[in-house]
């Protein structure tokens, strides 16, 4: 049990050898449209899974569809597990190696509030938090380690040259859908 268990909103990465690569962008925009109309109806009433956020009718742009993943690194497979409905600022901090990378001050400034305000803590206590995941991310300046199936060279991983594959692990919505357009594409990876 740790320290920051009791924090409704989390910050996470995703591993640097599987940066864009979802589903969202395999499957194409016409599928992942219906997908989101699904996830959104599903969920009564459409409001953001951490916080509660519930935007105006024509606001809906704000809730997003989050990719829920876990990660295969010797098969090179990111296993979709769920697919949450969470807003835009509960979702910066779900991709927050990204958002560090891309955000304004003044936005990392309104997270950070953000933040504060769903977890009700401190900005001190935010502080703490993210310096202890850089920590436990890579203890005593180690590099991140990671085993790779040995066909790969390090070159190959570097440029991205490495073939991501899909498994869809979870109840998603249309799961065989998604599954037949992984399989055309030939980047389904099936698990026995
Ligand atoms: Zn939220
Ligand atoms: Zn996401």
């Amino acid at each position: 049990m740790d320290k920051y268990d009791h924090f409704k909103l989390k910050i996470d990465a995703k591993p640097s050898l599987f940066h864009k690569q979802t589903v969202r962008k395999a499957v194409g925009v016409a599928l992942w449209g219906k997908i989101r109309k699904e996830v959104l109806q599903n969920c009564e009433p459409t409001s953001c899974s951490i916080c509660g956020y519930q935007p105006h009718n024509d606001q809906t742009h704000r809730l997003h569809v989050h990719e829920k993943e876990e990660y295969d690194f010797e098969n090179i497979v990111v296993k979709l597990t769920d697919l949450d409905l969470i807003c835009v600022n509960c979702h910066a901090f779900h991709h927050f190696g990204f958002t560090q990378l891309k955000a304004s001050k003044e936005k990392m400034k309104e997270l950070k509030q953000h933040f504060i305000t769903v977890n009700k803590c401190t900005i001190d206590e935010f502080e703490e938090y993210r310096k202890s995941l850089i920590f436990k991310r890579r203890p005593q300046g180690q590099k991140e380690v990671v085993k790779i199936n040995s066909e790969l060279s390090f070159q190959d991983i570097l440029f991205g040259n490495c073939k991501v594959r899909y498994a869809i692990a979870g109840n998603i919505p249309l799961k065989e859908l998604i599954i037949e357009r992984l399989k055309q594409k030939g980047v389904y990876y099936e698990y026995n």
